[in-house]
């Protein structure tokens, strides 16, 4: 299993998540995003708003999913 902050993938908090693979881990962190979303935590609204700005170009959603991937698989296995 490898850890990821909500920070690290583009979130606002320490909240850590633990997965197997960077899918997982993507996931963990959009349901938690949702969640802090329906909450209306200022923060992760404010996150989730600069991460939509990045994803109106395919390109730098592929881009950012790439490097998040690697930073992912870069990551000590800490099972
Ligand atoms: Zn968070």
């Amino acid at each position: 299993m490898k850890t990821m902050t909500c920070k690290q993938l583009g979130g606002a908090c320490d909240h850590e998540f633990r997965a197997e693979t960077f899918e997982e881990i993507a996931q963990l962190s959009k349901k938690h995003g949702s969640e802090m979303f329906e909450k209306g935590d200022k923060p992760h609204l404010k996150a989730m708003e600069e991460m939509q700005g990045l994803m109106r170009s395919p390109e730098n959603m592929q881009n950012w999913f790439e490097n998040k991937r690697k930073e992912f698989a870069a990551l000590p296995d800490n099972t």
